[in-house]
């Protein structure tokens, strides 16, 4: 599926952004990262204050994970997009706190889980690309942290581990 389709499939002028907007212009800034890369001036401080802050993460983060991930399985995305892409999800994927606007019942926490699954195939085609270790240790990290198949984890821990930054050599607790 494509970025856009993916973004099509949220109902995005009905989630309250984190900076208490209609999140609409959050897929907006997705595709235009994703189409135009570096020349976007989009970077991942971009997102802060709409999908998260440093402590807390916002109700548009689940469906902005899905739409970064589905960016990233397209391998016409450029590099400087796939960085912030991977960056962003890492960000939001592991929920601290809950920012305001979330509607009660949401279990964002899940929600943001279950939106990585879909792309962890994805994750590991851009560790196994050796394009940056920088961008394949956070993809890492976020399928060490959400991929259930714990023995896939440790083959891609052992296989890439000239691919991966030293710190990914130990089991993130
Ligand atoms: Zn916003």
């Amino acid at each position: 599926m494509t970025t856009a389709t993916t973004a099509d499939r949220y109902d995005w002028a009905g989630m309250v952004c984190g900076c208490g907007q209609p999140a609409t212009h959050v897929p907006e800034l997705l595709i235009r990262l994703a189409t135009e890369g570096e020349a976007s001036g989009i970077t991942r401080d971009s997102f802060e204050g709409h999908l998260h802050i440093p402590s807390h993460t916002y109700a548009p983060a689940p469906a902005a994970i899905s739409v970064a991930l589905a960016a990233l399985a397209d391998p016409d995305t450029p590099g400087a997009a796939r960085d912030v892409l991977v960056d962003l999800v890492f960000t939001t994927a592991f929920v601290d706190c809950i920012g305001h606007g979330v509607p009660e019942g949401v279990d964002l926490e899940e929600e943001c889980r279950r939106a990585v699954t879909p792309g962890l195939e994805a994750l590991y085609a851009e560790i196994a690309s050796g394009r940056s270790a920088a961008t394949a240790s956070r993809a890492f990290w976020i399928a060490e942290g959400t991929d259930e198949d714990a023995s896939r984890v440790e083959r891609v821990r052992r296989e890439a581990r000239h691919l991966l930054w030293d710190a990914c050599q130990t089991p993130w607790e």
